[in-house]
């Protein structure tokens, strides 16, 4: 696998650029595999102990908020695993306003937020990113420099990033989902418009346009192996990633992948047993602990989809080496509408009601919600210095 990545990246003077960057592994394959799997629960606690170590030596206690408003939830992509994919029948397709979008903005930064993410579905036209521009300058009047603006639009032109960052964009998430090729294209259709390598090559252009990036993965992806996994550890270090995001796969209704994942376990529905939502939930925060011990200085959030599983799944990953939440924002009317996955947590809460129920759940740990803090990677200012 990574030599096949290595080969792509010397394609590439951006890969050049972003191979500069990356770290020694700090953990060998075998280590990274025996981190990742099975094994008794006191190996498991001593893992989970040592990622959570690895964090506070460079974060302390912090943990760094950032506020999502899912702008958006119309996609010209047909992702197979998605709720939200083009084809998908059960969303009533919405777009805020750009009214909207800025009273969201100041009511966020008003509550010391200052990371503030806008999310849509992928939709690449000129018109959409010129929107998504003309809204930045207009939100960077309102907050100055005290926000650092994340934008998730997905796959754009090279031209399209750079428009956006002069726009006052910060930072860019485009999960890569895998780092497996040939599983990459058993989640999307084979239609011209999901191209791994393309993908590859927008992240590569992001981390060396500037932006601060973040990609991630998901876990239990039907057909998905432990080299997989292993593989995906050793691709956040080769792209020079800042921040990392970890998802459980959580099969949706009505989907392509759903029915592969039902078939690989000859059932006929989606439902989730508690065995299943415990075993998703233990691989992923092995996963996140290995990631961590592999990346000290970056920033990794503990996904909303983990409290799908189990209540305090969230805090588990925030004790096992993530350092970042990401409360949901969006005002209540849309949050049913942007359901990329099965029985999505908060969506019946206020903007209001997540900040009070993350503050708690954060304290409730013994670390502090960082209010009014930045919260850069370590790892994104180190290399910036390098350049
Ligand atoms: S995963 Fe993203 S790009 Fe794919 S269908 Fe869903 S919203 Fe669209």
């Amino acid at each position: 696998m990574l030599s096949a990545l290595t080969s792509h990246f010397q394609s590439s003077t951006l890969g050049a650029l972003s191979r500069q960057f990356s770290t020694q592994m700090p953990l060998s394959r075998s280590e990274i595999l025996k981190c990742i799997g099975d094994k008794p629960i006191s190996e498991d606690k001593a893992l989970f102990e040592r990622a959570n170590d690895v964090t506070k030596s460079v974060y302390g206690n912090k943990v760094f908020l950032r506020g999502i408003i899912e702008f958006s939830n119309h996609c010209a992509k047909n992702c197979n695993y998605c709720g939200i994919r083009r084809d998908h029948p059960d969303p009533e397709r919405y777009e805020m306003s750009q009214d909207d979008i800025l009273e969201t903005i100041k009511w966020a930064h008003e509550k010391r937020y200052a990371g503030i993410l806008l999310q849509s579905g992928e939709v690449g036209t000129q018109d959409r990113v010129d929107f998504v521009a003309d809204t930045l300058k207009k939100a960077r009047k309102l907050t100055g420099d005290k926000v650092r603006y994340i934008l998730s639009l997905g796959e754009l032109t090279d031209d399209q990033y750079y428009q956006l960052l002069q726009a006052g964009a910060d930072r860019y998430l485009l999960r890569m989902e895998t780092s497996n090729p040939a599983l990459y294209a058993k989640l999307h259709p084979q239609d011209g418009h999901h191209d791994w390598l393309k993908r590859l090559n927008c992240v590569k252009s992001l981390v060396g346009m500037g932006y601060q990036v973040a990609t991630g993965v998901m876990t239990g992806l039907p057909g998905q192996t432990k080299d997989d996994l292993a593989d995906d550890i050793e691709m956040f270090n080769e792209l020079g990633i800042d921040m990392i995001g970890l998802g459980p796969y959580i099969p949706q209704v009505k989907t392509p992948t759903a029915d592969a994942w039902m078939a690989e376990r000859g059932r006929d529905s989606i439902e989730l047993t508690a065995d299943d939502k415990a075993k998703m939930l233990l691989d992923t925060i092995r996963m996140l602990a290995t990631i961590r011990l592999c990346n000290p200085d970056v920033n990794i959030a503990a996904t909303t989809a983990l409290q799908a599983l189990k209540d305090d799944g969230r805090e588990w990953a925030l004790e096992s080496g993530a350092n970042v939440v990401m409360p949901i924002l969006t005002p209540k009317t849309f949050r049913a509408e942007y359901q990329l996955y099965q029985n999505k947590p908060c969506i019946d809460d206020s903007a209001s009601e997540c900040m009070g129920c993350m503050d708690r759940r954060v304290r409730s740990i013994g670390k502090t919600l960082c209010f009014g803090e930045l919260g850069d990677p370590k790892h994104f200012t180190d290399r910036i210095k390098k350049v």
